[in-house]
């Protein structure tokens, strides 16, 4: 079945009282039962049914089902947000004295979440350019548990060759985990190009159009869980299960980090126009791009979409024609950058991606801010730079508004 036909057609596990044909909003913290012995029975996990909606809750796992359906992984956990979501696996996954390996080139509060947070917790992270993928194998010792990548870098937007990195965590026996927020399924198979564990943040493009916070992890199926000392035990007894039992019965219902079934039913709903949205976003975004490229006040166009673009060919192998709806360019100055995004009237100055309107951003003075100027330039994080987000609008109305505004900038 095609990707929207399974969105749409993913059945209820227990067929709704009312024959609803939307999953309903199930806004309700417990669930009670006709016995004891049924409650004890749920509780030890011998019965299949919804207790407490931190742990489990209809809405949120329908929403679960719908992902798992379409990208034919081994399971899903649905959480309150795409930082979330990288948290909870990397407590399940790694522990103190353990590393991962990943680049300096990553969305910045996954770096300060690495740098910042878990840490002081004892786990090591050591950077490395995984545009290079022979660096990687020098990284890699007994205490290596992952490879963490992002499949478009925000806002580097690198693109690294993820059978290749794939091919090398096999070679490890570690996990290879990328977070797909810029290229979220329907516009990549991750288990395709060989990524164990896939996050992301639902808040962008599945949430159809800036509705809510949410995130997901999506277990592929192919990481043998023995392989990693910390849940061997786990893997024992639950097999290819292991990760997600190892989260719903302990650390995601531990950290709490539960998205509302509220969040869940408008997820769901962005879901089933996903990829009409992605469609229709992606090729504005190559549109622009090639605009950008031939106007002569800027100075520097970045879009792993653009046959110019270094990254064009992975891209293409790993994205088809659809390198997401984010792109960066250069002006001569942050000078120049302001006055470009002062004088839009279309697209919106904010923060975030994928929303149905085109945002931007100059990502140097807002969610890079806290870094140092040396940082910054080792994560090529330029004065320089604008981030567009692309959104659905008339391309026509866009592209009027760039050059509008370009005029405005000397
Ligand atoms: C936004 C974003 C996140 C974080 O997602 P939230 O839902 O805001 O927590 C993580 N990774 C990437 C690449 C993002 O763009």
């Amino acid at each position: 079945m095609n990707f929207i036909t399974k969105i749409l057609n993913t059945k209820f596990i227990r067929k709704d009282p009312h024959g609803s044909l939307h999953m309903p909003v199930y806004d309700s913290v417990a669930f009670e039962f006709d016995s004891s012995e049924d409650l004890a029975l749920a509780f030890e996990g011998k019965k299949l049914a919804h207790t407490y909606s931190r742990i489990t809750n209809p809405t949120i796992e329908y929403f679960e089902q719908q992902i798992k359906a379409a990208t034919s992984s081994q399971g899903v956990v649905a959480v309150s947000s795409g930082m979330a979501a990288i948290t909870n696996l990397l407590m399940t996954v790694t522990q103190a004295g353990d590393n991962i390996i990943t680049t300096k080139h990553l969305f910045g509060n996954t770096y300060s979440l690495l740098e910042k947070t878990l840490k002081p917790f004892g786990l090591e992270v050591k950077y490395t350019d995984l545009t290079n993928t022979l660096e990687i194998e020098k990284l890699i010792d007994s205490k290596t548990k992952a490879v963490f990548l992002e499949t478009i870098t925000n806002p580097q937007l690198e693109v690294s060759d993820i059978e290749a990195i794939s091919k090398v965590a096999k070679d490890n026996n570690i996990l290879l985990i990328a977070d797909t927020t810029i290229t979220p399924p329907y516009l990549f198979n991750s288990k395709k190009y060989g990524v164990d564990v896939e996050v992301l943040s639902s808040t962008k493009y599945i949430s159809g159009g800036a509705t809510s916070v949410g995130g997901l992890i999506i277990d592929n199926g192919t990481y043998n869980w023995n392989k990693n000392d910390n849940l061997a035990a786990d893997a024992r007894k639950y097999g290819p299960f292991t990760l997600v039992t190892k989260l719903k019965r302990e650390v995601y219902r531990n950290l709490g980090a539960s998205l509302s079934p509220h969040n869940a039913y408008l997820q769901s709903l962005g879901l089933e126009t996903l990829a009409l949205r992605a469609d229709r976003s992606c090729a504005n975004t190559l549109k622009v791009a090639e605009y950008l490229e031939k106007h002569h006040k800027v100075q520097n166009i970045n879009y792993p979409g653009l046959e110019s673009s270094k990254y064009f060919k992975i891209a293409k192998k790993q994205f088809g024609h659809k390198a997401g709806a984010l792109l960066t360019f250069d002006l001569e100055s942050k000078d120049s950058c302001f006055k470009f995004m002062d004088n839009l009237k279309i697209i919106r100055r904010t923060t975030n991606l994928n929303d149905n309107k085109t945002l931007v951003l100059h990502p140097a003075s807002t969610i890079f801010c806290e870094y140092t100027e040396e940082l910054k330039k080792e994560m090529n994080v330029r004065e320089t730079m604008i981030r567009l987000a692309v959104g659905i609008e008339g391309i026509e109305d866009l592209l009027k508004d760039i050059s509008n505004a370009l005029e405005a900038v000397k």
